[in-house]
């Protein structure tokens, strides 16, 4: 049996560099002495790693706090421009590619169309290469630690980023491989959209802080991330959170997964419009992002009944996640799940208290995204990120 490994004196600086690094990242700016509580690092500690990497360029000075009689102390944070990152977004009518400060702050972007049903992997390939390309030539030099690219569907865990997309039609594409293989040297990342977007929200958004959160991603599909004690939870070969294909009517509309009356069927933007048509609503432009917007301010008969179902769907799936995980918090997000939620936040929440057991429903609350639809790409980056502050090195 192999012994496990004594652990180097090279390991211990890794991970007191890491630890120190994660917590100026999310908690930043600190002072030194702050450091030493956070960290659980001595005050040598703390001394050795922030020089090296204030040397390094990461770390940099954001002003003073002035102490009781003592020397006034200087705050340290991460640098959010010590490095750049590039997060892809691809939706089910887009390829969006952003070029991102540490900070997620966006420095350039580049968007392409996809138009319905032309998914195959080469043209989503070609667009992301061509946007990376294109955000890179925008770049002023800063370094670029990686790409990270937000995917529907199943993305297996692995330097492939093998995916399984129905609704793209997509079975086995190792995407990641591709990717890797045009985009070289710059490491590429990949993983689902709604996991990359439950990660910027737990970062940034309205999920800072949540340990047991579900974020829900409502576009033309309809995903989840889930999130419990403070982590993302992915089952045994990453497809957990797939909430859009539990069932909400037992041999109901049928589902771009192949199955019958998933929660997608109802509430995903595409099983919206389709309703719309079904029930003789006027027509709608061929751009989904803005059929919807149309559909949702129509005060038609059509419109209005598929609006009010599609809350009272959207309501029992969110119930069902609060019976299931006892979540504190259920972040609302998606272009679609963030028009419906702005104009029907108050319905949606009734419909979920009204389908759900008392105590998980009061004791949770339901928010909007506060990311905005972008949140996929910024999302991605952070795949990138994440990397970053295990080492601190690209
Ligand atoms: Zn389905």
């Amino acid at each position: 049996m192999e012994r496990p490994r004594q652990k180097t004196t090279r390991d211990l600086k890794l991970g007191n560099r890491m630890r120190l690094l994660r917590t100026l990242y999310f908690d930043g700016p600190l002072t030194r002495r702050d450091l030493s509580p956070a960290t659980g690092l001595s005050t040598a500690s703390i001394s050795n790693v922030t020089s090296d990497l204030i040397a390094e360029g990461v770390l940099r000075e954001a002003g003073k706090l002035e102490s009781d009689g003592g020397r006034p102390q200087i705050l340290l944070e991460v640098d959010p421009g010590h490095a750049h990152v590039v997060g892809v977004d691809v939706g089910e009518t887009h390829v969006r590619v952003e070029l991102l400060d540490l900070g997620l702050t966006e420095q350039s972007s580049a968007q392409y169309a996809l138009a319905p049903g032309r998914h195959d992997p080469a043209t989503v390939a070609r667009h992301i290469v061509a946007g990376v390309r294109a955000v890179l030539a925008e770049s002023d030099g800063t370094q670029v630690l990686g790409v990270g690219v937000g995917m529907p569907g199943i993305v297996e865990y692995g330097p492939d980023g093998v995916i399984h997309a129905k609704a793209f039609g997509w079975d086995e594409v190792p995407l990641g491989r591709t990717l890797m293989e045009h985009l070289a040297p710059l490491p590429v990342h990949v993983d689902n959209g709604a996991m990359t977007m439950g990660q910027a929200e737990l970062w940034f958004g309205a999920g800072r802080g949540a340990d047991n959160a579900v974020i829900a991603l409502i576009g033309s599909g309809v995903g989840s991330c889930i999130v419990a004690d403070g982590r993302l939870y992915r089952g045994s070969a990453s497809s957990a959170g797939e909430w859009g294909h539990t069932t909400v009517e037992v041999r109901g509309r049928g589902c771009r997964c192949g199955c019958r009356g998933c929660l997608e069927a109802y509430v995903g933007a595409e099983g919206m419009i389709e309703r719309y048509r079904d029930r003789g609503g006027s027509p709608l432009p061929d751009v989904e992002e803005r059929a919807l917007e149309q559909l949702l301010d129509d005060d038609s008969e059509a419109a209005r009944s598929v609006v009010d179902e599609t809350v009272e769907y959207l309501g029992a799936g969110l119930a069902d996640l609060l019976n299931l995980f006892n979540p504190e918090l259920i972040v609302i997000g998606g272009w679609a799940g963030l028009m419906l939620a702005r104009r029907r936040m108050d319905d949606i929440v009734a419909a979920a208290g009204a389908y759900s057991l008392h105590q998980p429903f009061q004791t949770a609350r339901i928010v909007s995204g506060r990311l905005g639809p972008d949140a996929v790409a910024k999302g991605a980056a952070t795949l990138v990120i994440e990397r970053f502050l295990g080492t601190g090195r690209g």
